[in-house]
């Protein structure tokens, strides 16, 4: 079934007749790569240390949950080329991408719940559970009851980084999704070294171009504030820019683009011998 899977969720995202910029050829999302999980990965029951008892598990947002698949919806060349040039504010096909590309990426989430129940099978889109909740004041900050990163984490997918984000061999520049579900999937590796070895200043103390690239000093080399980023991703540039561009949200992703891990889990810097 995995391979099923896999190619319905390429074919639904390469068919979808909303997955273009308005009036061009330009997709927003590329090939998606998708990776499983068990269930039963003990990384779950880690999450209600690492993240907070509100995390939950997924046997709590599917009774019977045996296995979960993860995706990453890789942005465009396109849209990630005219957030390049931006240096406070977000581009219009990256706030396009954000609010229309993510409905998109919210239609794939409720199809894969029919495709699974087409074949008997229980699933549930954790942002679709009754059961979703977000919490704005907890130990670890601005949190919800899943993370979409962190399953895609535990299906082998990439790493964390330096600005939050989640680099995979197709970049940090993403959108990313999972349904859970009673069917069986094989878990798919994981290869990184540690949790964070795809960022270049986790691996080996340098780049940190993510740092420069944040217009409000959101991303220092302790980490990324998490309250300084969301007052510009949910205040400042939709106030200024939602009705110009005719989207609801518009994000930011400045750290995302023009830096070593846009596109690609960036290759070692540091050689040695020779
Ligand atoms: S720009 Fe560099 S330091 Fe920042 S997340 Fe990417 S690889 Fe890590
Ligand atoms: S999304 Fe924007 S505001 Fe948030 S850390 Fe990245 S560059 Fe800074």
């Amino acid at each position: 079934m995995e391979e099923q899977l896999r190619s319905e969720i390429i074919r639904y995202i390469g068919s979808h007749s909303g997955n273009y910029l308005p009036d061009s050829i330009n997709r927003y999302f590329d090939e998606p790569l998708v990776g499983f999980s068990s269930a039963n990965d003990p990384l779950f029951s880690d999450y209600k240390t690492i993240i907070g008892q509100f995390h939950l598990l997924p046997c709590e947002l599917l009774s019977g949950a045996v296995s979960i698949v993860s995706w990453i919806l890789p942005i465009s060349r396109a849209v990630c080329e005219s957030n390049r040039k931006q240096k406070e504010l977000p581009s219009r096909e990256w706030a396009l991408t954000r609010s229309n590309g993510e409905n998109v990426n919210g239609e794939l989430r409720r199809h894969l719940v029919s495709w699974f129940a087409e074949k008997g099978h229980g699933a549930v889109a954790p942002q679709y559970s009754p059961q979703w909740k977000e919490f704005s004041d907890t130990p670890v900050g601005i949190a919800s009851c899943w993370s979409e990163r962190h399953a895609a984490y535990v299906a082998g997918l990439g790493t964390f980084s330096l600005s939050d984000g989640f680099i995979t061999s197709r970049g940090i520049a993403h959108r990313c999704g999972s349904v859970i579900t009673s069917a069986a999937l094989n878990p798919t590796p994981r290869i990184s070294s540690t949790h964070n070895s795809n960022c270049l200043y986790y691996r080996d103390g340098s780049c940190g171009a993510c740092i420069a690239r944040c217009p409000v000093g959101a991303i220092s080399r302790s980490g990324h504030d998490k309250f300084r980023c969301r007052e510009l991703v949910y205040g400042t540039a939709p106030a200024a820019l939602s009705e110009l561009y005719g989207v609801p949200q518009t994000g930011c992703g400045l750290c995302q683009t023009k830096v070593p891990c846009e596109a690609s889990t960036p290759p070692d810097r540091r050689v040695t011998g020779g």
